[in-house]
């Protein structure tokens, strides 16, 4: 081992564990560590997918302990709760199984490169009730307890004469509520055509999209965004633009004009932040939680990185910070397996990380997406929109599990997949 060595890593999301792969297959087991408070990895972006029923997390989640064996990386489940920086060690809290027992003791890990990979979570902004009533997709626990509710919904609360509507309200006209909305509207399609009201009258599907910008998709071009809502408005989904919602109570929303909406079920996609106990380790942290890390993705703390959607790195050629965003902490996770390689093998750099901006896709569910993309040599931007522009966004998936597991393993999972697809329902119904 190096100084440099053991490289830990804690948090296995879309930038953690493409790097946890690269630097394990190159370096080993005993040089690179990835430490996750979940056993099974699932690629966020997918979690709306999962919260429509669309995507069954069973089949979709892949194992830690798997990816470990696999891509030779050494892998501890836990949950970061402390850094000891003047001795290079974390803490992790105790880990425990669903009924509680216990499955490892708290234990202290000694680092020589520690790299922050925690994420984020929804950002309630002191919204009244927003915490207690709403329902935020920041894990797969969260995107599974949606998905309950609605199934429940769907066959609750109908007379036999006249079921009443069942309103969902997404608050957050972003990526995230704008592919929530349209995922929904082909879910229920898909309850409907397995009889799931054989007994009762269907429930239809009232579905609000609150926004406080004058338009949805606000970071995304404009011409994006006005494709995007006439997609939703002809799915019948209402898009409110410009809303700024002040309450949310069990069963319904209170803007700022007074006015109210309707509301069964509630799901929050307003605004992130990184989670709280970052600003307790002693490192510099911004407004939203977020580590502060310079142009190498280093915080004041040499040894330790942040990269995803738990640091704020600057974008280095503007004078703001990178997006969160999948795509950077992809870029992200290969720039720093570049970085740390060459210093395992004694060289140092000076290179910052540099994002390249190929564009956004957005999914309009199964068969639809819109997107501006980067012409690579042009640098302009151009549109795509419908099946084109939906298996575009399916293929980002698909390179990150490549990254993970390899290009063969993922074709056998991809016709895997495909196969149980024509065999089982469309829809997870239980
Ligand atoms: C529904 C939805 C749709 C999205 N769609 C898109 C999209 O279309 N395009 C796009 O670019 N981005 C999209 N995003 C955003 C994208 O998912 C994130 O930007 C990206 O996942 C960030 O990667 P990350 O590695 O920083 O964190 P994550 O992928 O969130 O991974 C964080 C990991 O850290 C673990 N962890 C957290 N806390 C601890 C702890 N204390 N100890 C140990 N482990 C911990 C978590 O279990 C998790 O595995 C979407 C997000 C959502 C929720």
């Amino acid at each position: 081992m190096t100084g440099i060595t053991p490289i830990v890593i804690v948090g296995g999301g879309a930038g953690g564990l493409e790097l946890a792969a690269k630097l394990g297959r190159k370096h080993g087991a005993d040089q690179v560590y990835l430490i996750d408070k979940e056993t099974d990895h699932i690629w966020k972006p997918s979690l709306h997918e999962v919260a429509a029923g669309t995507l069954d997390i069973h089949r979709e989640g892949l194992s830690y302990f798997m990816l470990a064996r696999d891509c030779n990386f050494t892998f501890l489940l836990g949950t970061l709760v402390g850094l000891d920086k003047d001795n290079k060690q974390i803490h992790l809290a105790e880990a425990v199984n669903n009924a509680g027992q216990q499955l490892f003791p708290p234990r202290t890990i000694s680092y020589g490169t520690l790299v922050i990979a925690v994420g984020s979570k929804s950002n309630f902004f002191n919204t009244t009730g927003a915490a207690e009533h709403a329902i935020t997709l920041d894990a797969t626990a969260q995107a599974e307890h949606f998905r309950l509710k609605l199934l429940h919904a769907l066959t609750s609360g109908v007379t036999a004469t006249e079921p009443t509507p069942l309103h969902i309200t997404i608050v957050g006209g972003g990526a995230t509520g704008v592919e929530l909305a349209a995922e929904l509207t082909e879910a229920v399609n898909s309850f409907h055509f397995y009889s799931i009201n054989q007994l009762m009258p269907a429930r239809r599907l009232s579905i609000s999209l609150l926004e406080g910008s004058e338009r949805i998709l606000a970071a995304l071009p404009p011409e994006l965004s006005a494709r995007a809502t006439r997609l939703l408005q002809s799915r019948a989904i209402q898009v409110n633009t410009g809303v700024r919602v002040t309450e949310v109570q069990a069963n319904q929303l209170i803007d700022s004009t007074g006015q109210v909406y309707p509301s069964d079920l509630c799901v929050w996609a307003a605004g992130i932040q990184a989670p709280f106990f970052l600003t307790e380790l002693g490192l510099e942290t911004n407004r939203i939680h977020q580590l502060v890390v310079n142009g190498q993705l280093q915080t004041a703390e040499p040894t330790i990185y942040a990269i995803g959607d738990c640091a704020q790195a600057p974008w280095v050629g503007s004078d703001g910070f990178l997006p969160a965003r999948a795509q950077v902490a992809h870029q992200q996770a290969s720039y720093l397996y570049k970085r740390l390689s060459a210093l395992i093998q004694g060289h140092s750099s000076t290179t910052e990380f540099i994002y390249k901006d190929y564009g956004s896709l957005v999914s309009v569910g199964h068969t639809k997406g819109v997107g501006s993309l980067m012409g690579v040599l042009s640098g302009k931007s151009w549109f795509v929109e419908g099946l084109v522009a939906r298996t575009m966004y399916m293929s980002l998936h698909l390179m990150h599990h490549a990254a993970v597991m390899g290009v063969v393993r993922t074709f056998r999972v991809v016709l895997g997949r495909l196969l149980l697809k024509r065999s089982a329902p469309r829809i997870k119904l239980h």
